[in-house]
């Protein structure tokens, strides 16, 4: 039989774990916290359990607890990419960026990712399988306990489509706003998502005060299409009407993520056409230089360029930032790091 994922349990689950073990209630709760405020890996950190209860536990229920294989660190501006592998093996990434305003873990939610868009190293290999809470969780938690600096962003925008695997998403960011674990408020945690209409509406429904991130890419339905197989799927007009619906039910501000991709979609028209589309829509937009990747021949747009597609955009009364690159000296681009990695082993 395969052992509970008791990482991955809420409050309310493990207290009636504990109760079923023949605990009392509060057990689970001292559980929690261990796993999720003081950050324990290991059952024999918890030193207020009974060493039978431990026992117990370690028989019946796994602790997920990720391995960090390497840790390359920014010389220009202290970021940190994280490399670790799971209990079966595969390796997923993860990023520390260190702002003013507070240091932001970037994770990732699957292992490799099935959306295929052209530009990203994540599509490269595939899709493997979603990520767990407790592995999503610990992502967090490592690097928080590893360089001892204290996490008060999480982007889930690493490798994988967060929004298809949105049940296990969703007890993640609950546990991870949870006032008994990290108690990250909602309002700095960040889900980006390449567009999955149905799932988009259900996420309103929670009501939750987390930001969502669309990535954009396109001005047009046919650019888009070009760039993201998903648009083949639901259209770019289906992805902002979600968009509206997230707004309404939510009341939060939509940020969209725009990858200038040189002589693709950084025109001034693109910007026209991109104004048009997303004008009427309380929102932000977020300019990235397209990371170039070395499996695929798209170039970065100018600078000049970059900044005359956000004066345009601007003329428009429309917020935008262009992306700072961060660790620009260390495997940039998302899913590289892992991608090196797994090549590396593949020819040894
Ligand atoms: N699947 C989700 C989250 C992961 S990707 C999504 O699509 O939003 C996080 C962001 O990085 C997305 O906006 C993605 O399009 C962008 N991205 C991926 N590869 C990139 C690259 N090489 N250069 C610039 N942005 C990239």
């Amino acid at each position: 039989m395969e052992k509970t994922d008791i990482k991955s349990l809420s409050l309310e689950e493990l207290k009636s774990l504990a109760v079923s073990m023949g605990e009392k209630p509060f057990r689970g709760r001292q559980l929690y916290e261990w796993m999720h405020k003081k950050l324990a890996c290991d059952y024999e950190e918890m030193t207020n359990l009974s060493k039978d209860f431990r026992e117990k536990l370690q028989e019946s229920c796994r602790l997920v607890s990720l391995n960090p294989l390497e840790v390359q660190t920014s010389k220009i501006d202290g970021t940190q990419k994280y490399l670790f592998a799971l209990d079966d093996g595969n390796v997923v990434e993860s990023v520390l960026m260190k702002y003013k305003h507070g240091n932001s873990v970037c994770i990732s939610s699957q292992v490799g990712c099935k959306m295929g868009c052209r530009f990203c190293a994540s599509a490269i290999g595939g899709w493997t399988r979603n990520l767990r809470p407790s592995e999503m969780l610990d992502q967090i938690y490592k690097i928080q306990r590893l360089s001892k600096e204290r996490v008060s962003n999480v982007v889930v925008m690493g490798t994988g489509e967060p929004l298809d695997n949105y049940e296990n998403l969703l007890r993640f960011i609950y546990m991870l706003s949870d006032e008994n674990g990290l108690n990250i408020s909602q309002r700095n945690i960040t889900v980006s998502t390449c567009g999955i209409v149905p799932r988009m509406y259900d996420l309103a429904e929670e009501k939750l005060q987390i930001t969502l991130a669309i990535s954009l890419h396109a001005s047009s339905q046919e650019k888009r299409q070009e760039l993201m197989p998903i648009a083949n799927k639901y259209s770019i007009e289906e992805v902002l009407e979600a968009c509206r619906n997230y707004f309404d039910k939510t009341g939060r501000r939509l940020t969209f993520e725009y990858s200038l991709v040189g002589g693709k979609n950084d025109s001034q028209e693109d910007a026209d056409r991109l104004a048009h589309l997303i004008g009427n829509l309380n929102c932000h937009v977020n300019l990235i230089p397209v990371n170039p990747i070395k499996e695929r021949d798209f170039v970065q747009s100018d600078k000049k360029v970059i900044e005359k597609f956000q004066n345009k955009l601007e003329k428009y009364q429309i917020n935008v930032t262009i992306r700072r690159e961060m660790g620009r000296d260390i495997d940039g681009a998302c899913g590289q790091l892992r991608k090196r990695y797994i090549n590396k082993k593949e020819d040894a």
